[in-house]
């Protein structure tokens, strides 16, 4: 199987070259700001991004075209530009996943089965850390856990409240708080807080190298050969749902 990197001269760029010779999985091209990847995808069976999230859906459509499969790390993505990779999802198969860390997926597993479990006193809420050249808020790792306790609970991204400043009143019990930290140099943290009377549970994963990212990506594509066309994500690649 080959691959090729788009954004390889990034920080997981650079990690998922580094999987990737460990993995002994050949790097048919790798292509950067100013490079044209259209020429480079025929060369790969799958094709990894972690670059910017305006960038993605050309490329997903490029994938399309070619036949090839992708692997989105990217984050940050707009309605508009979900569609158009959706789109090229009915060509091709696609695995978009916010976090590629299997202790992320195990952490969403065990928030879902949490705000299933806790009833509604239990007020969450979700706080995210990570290094100062994030682009993004909040984290892509933050919007799936978002969805994981909304779903669980029968809500919608109404309830979100991102920060809070000034003479607000009281927090209503159904919002979930939301907030992004930055600094340094952090690779990853999220926390999820069910804070009831007298009771609070915490759920806690902190990620302390890119290198599980990279990993969980480059067995991502090693998965998605052959798959049939759809979006995936890293709980049908790990076999947690
Ligand atoms: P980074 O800024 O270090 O690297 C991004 C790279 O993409 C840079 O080399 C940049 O030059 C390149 N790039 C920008 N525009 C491009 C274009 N038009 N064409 C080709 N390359 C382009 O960022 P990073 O820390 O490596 O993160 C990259 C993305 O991956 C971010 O969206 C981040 O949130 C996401 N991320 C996802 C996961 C995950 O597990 N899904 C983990 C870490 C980071």
């Amino acid at each position: 199987m080959k691959i090729h990197i788009n954004g390889y001269k990034g920080r997981m760029g650079q990690a998922i070259i580094a999987a990737a010779e460990q993995a002994g999985i050949e790097i048919s091209g790798k292509t950067d700001v100013g490079d044209d990847f259209v020429p480079e995808i025929p060369k790969a069976d799958v094709v990894i991004d972690f670059s910017f999230h305006s960038v993605t859906p050309v490329l997903a459509q490029a994938c399309a075209a070619a036949g090839k499969a992708l692997i989105i790390g990217t984050t940050g993505h707009n309605a508009d530009e979900r569609a158009i990779i959706e789109l090229a999802a009915k060509q091709i198969p696609i695995v978009w996943a916010g976090n590629y860390s299997v202790g992320v997926n195990v952490l969403n597993w065990l928030v879902g089965k949490a705000a299933r479990l806790l009833d509604a006193s239990f007020e969450v809420e979700l706080v995210e850390m990570h290094h100062h050249h994030k682009k993004d808020a909040p984290s892509g790792t933050a919007e799936k856990l978002l969805k994981v306790i909304e779903s669980a609970r029968g809500q919608d991204r109404s309830v979100e409240r991102h920060g809070r400043s000034g003479v607000i009143g009281e927090r209503s019990r159904e919002e979930i708080g939301v907030h992004a930290l930055r600094g340094g140099s952090v690779v990853g943290d999220h926390t999820v807080i069910f804070a009831g009377e007298g009771e609070r549970v915490e759920l806690t994963h902190k990620a302390e190298s890119r290198a599980i990212f990279a990993n969980g990506a480059v067995h991502a594509a090693a998965w998605i050969v052959g798959k049939a066309p759809a979006i995936y994500g890293m709980e049908d690649v790990l076999g947690l749902k």
